[in-house]
């Protein structure tokens, strides 16, 4: 097999999907046109590069809290680990429209009220539901199924408020226009995707590198001593999974933000890919057989994974 860029050989072992050319340093990838250049392959700077520094960021993110006091000290160093790793970066567009209860319905929706919706129902038949207040009243009908499980004292109450809920009513506003907010949530994104398998589960949640400060790969500029490792995710699948977790990152968001969705829908465009070397560190403690792993990133300082803690 033979590097795409220089013509050297090459030869990744059995998985590897992305490699760098030992000669030229040109990242190669497998997809379906086979070995192919990788279009652009860019690189972090080593910035925290020795164990003091490592120990620096790690020491106060143990030691916090009362219940973790001394945990360094009690606990056992057993790895740590420098090297580059590589990441897909996936350029992701996510548009999500969300459809939520609206905070003054909210309020409006308690048993009381719903009961007595219940109770107009019963008098007016399938009436109340007909013209444009059909969206809104159908997205309700589980509560008010609901709210005819409160027995008597819920019934009576709702009967009191007839006399206020009719003069609502009467104002002109539309019970079902108040109800719900249609939200639309856009978003892009430079989606890290861990390009080894063996590191799914340190796979970044949602974390942002400092693609600011990247540079093009250039594989001669590296520190000899930090190992350069090859991945074994391809492109595709990088693609697929950056959609995936961007799909369920914007969901995660929508219900930090909004109570009570009712509908969400992501739409995802996928578009430019990179592969992104950063240097990692890699450290394990045991405490009491217990394992406390932190995966950091050596570019910025900033911590991308924890375990244990
Ligand atoms: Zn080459």
């Amino acid at each position: 097999m033979k590097c795409p860029n220089c013509g050297a050989p090459i030869a990744p072992k059995f998985g590897e999907m992305v490699i760098t050319c030992e000669y030229c340093g040109s990242g190669v990838t497998l997809g379906s046109q086979g070995w192919t250049n990788i279009q652009k392959q860019t690189v972090l700077d080593l910035k925290i590069a020795s164990v003091d520094e490592v120990d620096s960021i790690i020491k106060p993110l143990m030691d916090k809290g009362l219940l973790h006091r001394h945990l360094q000290e009690d606990s056992t160093r057993e790895e740590m680990n420098l090297s580059y790793i590589p990441y897909w970066i996936v350029s992701v567009s996510a548009r999500t429209s969300v459809v939520a209860a609206n905070e003054m319905a909210q309020i409006g929706q308690t048993a009381t009220t719903a009961a007595l919706m219940g109770v107009i129902l019963g008098g007016m038949g399938g009436g109340f539901g007909g013209g444009g207040r059909g969206g809104g009243f159908g997205g309700r009908r589980r509560a008010i199924g609901d709210a005819w499980g409160l027995g008597t004292s819920g019934l009576r109450s709702g009967t009191f408020m007839l006399g206020s809920f009719m003069a609502f009513g009467g104002m002109g506003m539309g019970y079902g226009g108040g109800m719900r907010k249609a939200e639309q949530m856009d978003a892009n994104y430079n989606f890290p995707v861990v390009a080894l398998k063996a590191l799914m589960e340190y796979q970044p949640h949602n974390y942002v590198f400092n693609l600011e400060g990247r540079q093009l790969f250039d594989i001669t500029k590296l520190p000899k001593s930090v190992k350069v490792l090859n991945g074994d995710v391809s492109e595709d699948a990088a693609k697929s999974q950056a959609k995936t977790l961007v799909d369920q990152l914007q969901t995660e968001k929508a219900h930090a933000k909004y109570h009570m969705i009712q509908q969400i829908h992501t739409d995802l465009d996928v578009g430019d890919v990179e592969l992104l070397h950063v240097p990692i560190w890699f450290v394990r403690y045991d405490h009491k057989g217990k394992k406390i792993v932190l995966v950091i990133d050596a570019n910025s300082g900033a911590v991308i994974n924890s375990m244990g803690l």
